[in-house]
């Protein structure tokens, strides 16, 4: 079967933009929003073929929501609260859920942001699945930036692992792409 690819984070760091990277824009039509409450869970089929030639290979590239380490107080005062509380749960369900189902996880971080408490935790509960995954230090724009990925490995990867990206600048992208190609 095709590889299932995962791209997991906190929100705001990156994660829909390095898909729309990652995808060929071929493919991009291919990609739906799914109707009522997985709105945030995006499908698209990635190929490598500009990397391997004729022999094309797929993967499943999934793109996720934010996912929230602890769960989320619903039951609080005000309407609005409850409702976007609930919204963030569900996005934290459905990132587990793609989690479960993928054989490779793009765990994405933000270089200038550092390593918070809750990368931490997201790394754990990866890591609890027992999946494997490689960390994206995203918003990597200029090597000025140089020495800010190091922090990230306290989450536990080798150097191997860690992949510096900047999906707005479209940097780190083909090293990135040709180490998946390899493990695909
Ligand atoms: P998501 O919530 O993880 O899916 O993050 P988005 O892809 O929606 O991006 C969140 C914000 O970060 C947007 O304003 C993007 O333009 C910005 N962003 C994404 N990638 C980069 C990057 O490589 N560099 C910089 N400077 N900004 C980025
Ligand atoms: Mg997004």
């Amino acid at each position: 079967r095709s590889m299932v690819i995962s791209l997991i984070g906190r929100p705001n760091v990156g994660k829909s933009s390095l898909f729309n990277r990652l995808m060929r824009k071929a493919h991009k039509a291919i990609t739906h929003d799914k109707p009522g409450v997985t709105r945030d869970r995006h499908y698209g089929i990635a190929t490598f073929e500009e990397l391997a030639g004729k022999d094309a290979a797929e993967a499943i590239l999934v793109d996720t929501g934010g996912f929230y380490p602890t769960k989320i107080e619903e039951n609080v005062p005000r309407k609005n609260d409850q409702i976007m509380n609930k919204f963030f749960n569900i996005m934290t369900d459905q990132a587990k859920t793609a989690i479960r189902e993928s054989d490779l996880i793009l765990f994405v971080v933000d270089s200038r942001e550092g390593v918070l408490p809750f990368d931490e935790s997201i790394a754990d509960y990866i890591r609890a699945q027992k999946k494997p995954f490689w960390v994206l230090v995203n918003k990597y724009d200029t090597d000025k930036q140089e020495g800010e990925e190091l922090e990230f490995y306290q989450l536990g990867i080798g150097e191997e692992e860690m992949f510096k990206v900047s999906a707005e600048h479209g940097l780190g992208l083909l090293d990135l792409k040709q180490r998946l190609q390899k493990e695909i």
